[in-house]
């Protein structure tokens, strides 16, 4: 699998899939698309928790800084 099977339900990708920030750029090549997405932090989380984590927790599990989240849409 090439893609992450959350992509559709997942917050973080919904909500910063189409940002132009490098940074969130380079988690969604690396994560959501990409090699690490067995290693997703919010997937763990998922299965920890049984629930989804916030949005702007980022798949490495640290939360965005302030300054860079987007308001919800
Ligand atoms: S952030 Fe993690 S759970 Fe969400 S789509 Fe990307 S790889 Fe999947």
């Amino acid at each position: 699998m090439n893609e992450c099977e959350l992509l559709a339900t997942c917050g973080f990708f919904q909500k910063y899939q189409s940002s132009l920030d490098m940074a969130c750029r380079g988690f969604v090549k690396t994560y959501c698309r990409g090699e690490k997405m067995d290693e997703c932090r919010r997937k763990e989380y998922r299965r920890q928790h049984g629930k989804s984590p916030h949005d702007d927790m980022l798949p490495t599990g640290q939360m965005m800084p302030r300054e860079y989240q987007q308001s919800a849409r």
